[in-house]
């Protein structure tokens, strides 16, 4: 069977240039890099050669990047790292109504512990307005979290004006870069901001490494304590096929993101507008332009997104419904209910995300297989048949 992948916001397959780094990494190199002698020394350069080329990626200094277990993890370590500074007084936080739930559980988890939380609100498309962070923030405010491009509708947020919000505030501001990374330009020092997490598996590397970049002269608290890993900010002895594998991933991205984005823009646009025109009734979910390249998400009226899914997948094609994360519950995401998007509507939601893998081929084949797949469900659907005037 013909297989499509069209997830790759929920992982992406790894590049052969990375494997390639990967199996001749482990080949030759064993070492502890917190050992003094020639196979820890072998390690350590290993380490800090994948660090400076995960540091260039986003122009950090090399000394500024921190390697976790995930992206999860970063976004934990930066939030809790305010946080628990602050555990004596407490104080208040802010975040979107939009983001990735490593982020929304962390401050719903502080929220239990004492700490405030605002959730902003976003608009029909999706977008954050800075005119509500301005108004939420207050005297006690400690942390400002907001992501750079959404993993569910692939909106592109303000990050530079709203850091440049935080810092007229002397607020620490964290940035989600996960879906942003390898796709737009990630600039830490373009954008200001003080911390900002990323993710290895969504660039081409393998899952279990992330990184947090933590702004020279900023301070958190550890939240994994142990060794003196990561310069004190991260024990445990580091995932080196994981790290090294990043660090390979950001090399190739810095190098050919432009090509791809470009190239996959074209797919997306085509695969969006073929849709439109062979199946009636469709929404596009979230913002037509300040959006990624390579995300697509719109909802099939009366329809279930769910029914869609598993039929694509009979047919070898993989796309999601939401997020993976929030799958296999039966509640409508939170991202397209935020967006006051009806509860049937968002049910009908499915998300198509593309990559550097994916050919004219695969679109023309979504587009032929598609079409008469909704037609069919909805020839079963009861809510189709009333809305359109039968019984
Ligand atoms: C995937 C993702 C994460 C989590 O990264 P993991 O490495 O899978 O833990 C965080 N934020 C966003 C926006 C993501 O898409």
């Amino acid at each position: 069977m013909r297989k499509v992948y069209l997830d790759n916001n929920a992982t992406t397959p790894i590049h052969p240039d990375v494997q390639n780094a990967i199996m001749k990494f482990l080949a030759e190199n064993f070492g502890n890099p917190s050992s003094i002698h020639w196979a820890g020394r072998d390690a350590k350069k290993a380490l800090e050669d994948a660090r400076e080329k995960v540091a260039a990626l986003i122009n950090a200094d090399p000394s500024e990047i921190v390697f976790t277990g995930s992206g999860t993890e970063a976004n934990n370590m930066a939030i809790k790292g305010i946080a628990f500074q602050n555990i004596e007084k407490k104080g208040h936080i802010i975040t979107s109504s939009v983001e990735h739930p490593s982020v929304l559980n962390t401050c719903k988890y502080l929220e239990k512990k004492g700490f405030e939380v605002t959730y902003l609100p976003v608009d029909s498309y999706g977008m954050i307005d800075p005119g509500d962070l301005k108004k939420s923030i207050k005297k006690n405010t400690i942390l400002i979290s907001i992501m750079m491009v959404n993993n569910e509708i692939g909106n592109i947020y303000p990050v530079k004006e709203l850091v440049s919000i935080a810092k007229e505030n002397n607020i620490p501001f964290h940035c989600d870069a996960v879906q942003a990374l390898g796709k737009i330009e990630v600039d830490v020092k373009k954008l200001g901001v003080d911390l900002l997490s990323i993710s290895a598996h969504k660039i081409y590397a393998p899952k279990g490494v992330g990184a947090l970049y933590i702004r020279k002269g900023l301070k958190i608290e550890p939240i994994i304590t142990g060794g003196h890993q990561e310069k004190n900010r991260r024990g445990g002895t580091e995932n080196m096929i994981g790290i090294v594998g990043f660090g390979k991933a950001c090399e190739i991205a810095k190098k050919e993101m432009s090509e791809v984005a470009e190239r996959v823009k074209k797919l997306r646009d085509k695969l969006e507008k073929g849709i439109m025109e062979r199946i009636p009734d469709v929404k596009l979910n979230g913002h037509p332009e300040k959006r990624v390249p390579t995300t697509l998400n719109v909802s099939f009226l009366y329809v279930e997104g769910e029914s869609i899914l598993l039929n694509l997948d009979l047919e070898g094609i993989a796309a999601s419904s939401g997020s993976a994360c929030t799958s296999g519950t039966l509640d409508p995401s939170h991202v397209l209910t935020a967006m006051g998007i009806p509860h049937e509507v968002a049910h009908g939601s499915v998300r198509f995300s593309l990559g550097r893998d994916t050919k004219e081929e695969d679109i023309d084949y979504v587009l032929e297989v598609l079409p008469p797949i909704i037609e069919k469900l909805r020839s079963y659907s009861p809510l189709y048949r009333k809305a359109k005037g039968g019984k």
